[in-house]
């Protein structure tokens, strides 16, 4: 699938009511996406998917829906004040600014390898931008000059850029509490769900009576103010978070990480029908690991643009805890009364955007049908906006009323469109771009037999159904 598809898929998505850009009467805002009709019932589906996997299939995890805005020492603790920076640099001719990886993974190999021969650092290495990065903030007197020396070209003007030394960006975006400026509280929208849950985690744990090993489980939003958010929803500024921390005995981390692991690169296989080979893992390398991990993983998909991150999962140790308890003052130690043991638990972490497992969906379902001249969303069954699309074949005869009755009954059921507009084969192709798996068709045998055509949205194949046998026809075939 090259980047076509993608400029494709955004346009269905306007045009069928899955995403609209936002702001849109007043010139839009950048990086920043409304949930059309279709969309709202897609994410809430991928949300409850996710959720039922997480919680209901596991007795020992629960869930959590903590507050977006938090106490300012909360990110303090964390590191997210000093540690949760991009690097940026600002070409001085044209005043562009670039996060530093960003800007270096668009640079030819051979701009890479100089700047490495400027800096001295061994080109063979994995996760080398990385590497750059560090070292470029690190060491910022050493390099002064390097990136234009080296020939950094900046993509918007083609040419080696005039640049500034790099320099930190704090991510989080910064409000304040209370009525006024000067006297309010500065304040942080949550870059990560995931401290919500710490900081509650003993409150979880003794209201449930749970024991270790157990998880909380979270969706919610989170802000980040990235430099550049690009690939339609796949980077935005405000996104969704589906996140399980599973709190683990410090001797168990690594059996842990290996379970969810497993768990979690089988959930895209086996329960959203992902195909293996659009799927993999990348390890981290010690140099690129977050301040709080002792073991990371990502599982990636190959959008459209490349292999994207769609989880992380992270082995966050006892960091987090602890850093709560320094800063607070309040014991964050978990009692094992059984063994009479008391320590900070280990956690593993388990993170998905659930925009990004959005757009995985989409990418993974769009197909091109050229012999039938058709788009075909072909989305899993329980994902799908609408299950059925209801159409009497003709608008007279009395059959928009027997439509309209066997609509209610349908609707009751599994989440329905009732359509009386335009040829029959119209109405199926604007279902079948919009991911509905089954037409019912009501016609003017149905009102002698009671029965109706179902017709398949992948193979098209059409079937003469009872009106009493529709849910077991759908049933056997969803
Ligand atoms: P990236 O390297 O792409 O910036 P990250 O490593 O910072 O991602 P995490 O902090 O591990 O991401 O966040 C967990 C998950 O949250 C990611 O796997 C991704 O699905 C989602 N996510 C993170 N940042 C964004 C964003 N700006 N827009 C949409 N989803 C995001």
């Amino acid at each position: 699938m090259s980047e076509k598809h993608l400029d494709k898929i955004i346009s269905l998505c306007k045009r069928k009511g899955f995403v609209f850009p936002n702001s849109e009467i007043y010139g839009g805002l950048k990086a920043s996406y409304d949930y059309g009709p279709l969309g709202v019932e897609l994410k809430k589906s991928i949300s409850d998917k996710w959720w039922k996997i997480m919680t209901n299939n596991h007795e020992n995890i629960v869930g959590l829906d903590s507050s977006i805005m938090v106490h300012p020492d909360v990110w303090e603790a964390s590191g997210h004040i000093s540690n949760f920076n991009d690097p940026l640099v600002d070409n001085k001719d044209n005043k562009k600014r670039y996060r530093v990886d960003d800007l270096l993974s668009q640079q030819k190999t051979k701009v890479l390898e100089l700047l490495c021969e400027n800096m001295s650092i061994n080109f063979e290495q994995d996760e080398i931008i990385e590497i750059i990065c560090r070292e470029l903030l690190e060491k910022e007197n050493k390099h002064d000059g390097v990136l234009e020396k080296s020939g950094v070209i900046d993509p918007f003007s083609g040419n080696v850029g005039k640049w500034t030394a790099p320099s930190q960006f704090n991510l989080m975006f910064k409000t304040n509490s209370g009525p006024s400026e000067k006297t309010g509280k500065s304040i942080f929208l949550r870059p990560e769900t995931a401290q919500g849950m710490y900081i509650n985690y003993l409150l979880v744990q003794n209201s449930m009576r749970l024991k270790v090993p157990f998880g909380i489980a979270q969706v919610g939003k989170a802000f980040r103010n990235e430099i550049i958010a690009r690939n339609f929803i796949f980077r935005t500024r405000e996104f969704e978070q589906m996140e399980m921390q599973y709190f683990v005995h410090p001797e168990n981390d690594q059996e842990s990480m290996d379970f969810w692991k497993e768990q979690r690169m089988d959930y895209y296989i086996n329960e959203l029908g992902i195909k293996k080979e659009n799927l993999k893992f990348h390890k981290h390398s010690e140099d690129s690991l977050a301040h709080y991990a002792k073991e990371a993983f990502d599982i990636e998909y190959n959008f459209p643009f490349g292999w994207g991150e769609i989880e992380g999962i992270h082995n966050r140790t006892d960091f987090d805890l602890k850093e709560h308890e320094k800063m607070s003052g309040k014991n964050m130690m978990y009692f094992d009364a059984l063994k009479n043991e008391k320590y900070h638990p280990f956690i593993i972490e388990t993170s998905t955007g659930l925009n990004r497992q959005f757009l995985m969906i989409l990418c993974e379902s769009y197909y091109e049908d050229n012999e039938n001249n058709r788009v075909v969303l072909k989305l899993p069954f329980d994902l799908s906006p609408n299950k059925t699309v209801v159409c009497p074949l003709i608008k007279k005869d009395g059959l928009p009323e027997k439509a309209k009755e066997i609509f209610m009954k349908v609707n009751n059921r599994y989440k329905s469109i009732y359509d009386e507009q335009g040829s029959i084969g119209k109405r199926y192709y604007r279902q079948d771009e919009a991911g509905t798996p089954f037409g019912i068709t009501i016609d003017h045998d149905t009102l002698n037999d009671n029965s109706v055509t179902i017709r398949e949205r992948d193979s098209m194949k059409q079937h003469r159904v009872g009106i009493e046998k529709i849910f077991d026809f759908i049933d056997d075939n969803k």
